[in-house]
């Protein structure tokens, strides 16, 4: 019989995880959200979470194209655009050679779903870990689940804040884990439909940079059936957001700008189930992500993203991860 491995989290590296080890293992997904992909997120095809692969995150795109999935380059022709207070400067952005997921990375997650051989529970945040006479269990708040092995895939500072464990996480683990931010946690982002990407006409790569706001960084977004905009913010719930971005693309696009079909936003600050209050700072640099905890009798991972000694934070990160997990738990004997 299969032992029973249960991954906590049904983000890119949870369901990476259980991919790798459908063969070995009977597995349980356990996922808070009501939706599975973490921080993978979309609407119409437009990417809320991340968009972009880079060419030397090789993990990703190897698993893009065992999916069959496209890619495509990040659109940069044209000028681009510094926005400060003395008013605004064109600029040739040197090239950062990066791709987009035809159809937004939520394709990635569903592809991957449709191929996991696991049972995924949504909605049951799992709240404590207890570890007692060699019986490992999870516990939500309506299930008991009994494991052999645990995978937690959540990001550092918010499994120290939900997940009671008994017995309690050594200082040093507690310590380490409380240093290292959600990577992208404190961010809100923004993408802005229009009838067609008419600042391509006017020679505009979309990528803008600004003092003033409310986007700080603006990007072209624009996929084969919608033309589009998407930037990072401050904070999408002002009364007044709506009006003052109407306002900069006025200032940054031209007067004759056309008025945008949707707007849609998220504030990853908010979302209960990626960042804790401690995330909500923008860290000035990417923190030296990496950590290789195990507990109870080696029978508890400590995964996710931010774990990864390489490229941790990043998609690239979440399956460096799993990789790293499953290799483990396939190595271990109990
Ligand atoms: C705005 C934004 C832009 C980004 N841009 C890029 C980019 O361009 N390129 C790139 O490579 N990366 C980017 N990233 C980072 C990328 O999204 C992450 O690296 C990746 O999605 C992390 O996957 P993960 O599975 O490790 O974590 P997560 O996606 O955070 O998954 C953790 C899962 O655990 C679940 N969970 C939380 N608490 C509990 C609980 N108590 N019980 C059960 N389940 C729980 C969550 O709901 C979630 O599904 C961006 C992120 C954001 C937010």
């Amino acid at each position: 019989m299969k032992k029973h491995l249960i991954i906590i989290g049904a983000g890119l590296c949870g369901l990476s995880s259980a991919y790798l080890l459908q063969d070995h293992f009977d597995i349980t997904i356990v996922e808070a959200r009501n939706r599975i992909g973490g921080r993978i997120f979309g609407i119409e095809g437009h990417d809320l979470g991340p968009s972009w692969i880079w060419p030397h995150h090789h993990h990703i795109l190897a698993l893009i194209q065992s999916l069959q999935i496209q890619i495509f380059p990040q659109y940069e022709n044209g000028k681009s655009l510094y926005e400060h207070t003395k008013g605004i400067e064109h600029f040739i952005q040197p090239r950062d050679e990066r791709y987009r997921i035809r159809g937004g990375v939520s394709k990635l997650i569903t592809s991957l779903y449709n191929r996991v051989d696991a049972t995924v529970i949504l909605n049951q945040p799992v709240e404590t870990i207890t570890f007692q006479d060699k019986r490992l269990r999870v516990h939500t708040c309506s299930h008991v689940i009994d494991a052999d092995y645990i995978i937690s895939t959540l990001p550092p500072r918010l499994m120290l804040q939900d997940i009671t464990f008994s017995p309690a996480l050594a200082q040093n683990i507690q310590t380490h884990l409380s240093s290292l931010s959600t990577w992208m946690g404190h961010s809100a982002k923004c993408v802005i439909t229009f009838e067609k990407n008419f600042w391509r006409e006017s020679g505009l790569s979309g990528f803008a940079f600004s003092h003033l706001g409310p986007l700080i960084e603006m990007h072209d977004a624009s996929t084969d059936q919608s033309s589009a905009l998407f930037g990072f913010c401050h904070a999408t719930n002002t009364p007044s957001f709506a009006g003052d971005l109407q306002k900069q693309l006025i200032r940054l696009l031209g007067k004759d700008i056309q008025y945008p079909i949707d707007i849609h936003t998220i504030d990853w600050k908010k979302q209960r189930f990626t960042s804790t209050t401690k995330d909500h700072i923008a860290t000035s640099a990417h923190s030296d992500y990496g950590y290789d905890f195990s507990i109870y009798d080696g029978r508890m991972l400590f995964s996710g993203s931010e774990s990864s000694h390489i490229a941790g934070g990043y998609m690239e990160g979440a399956l460096y991860a799993a990789l790293s997990a499953a290799k483990k738990v396939q190595n271990s004997t109990i």
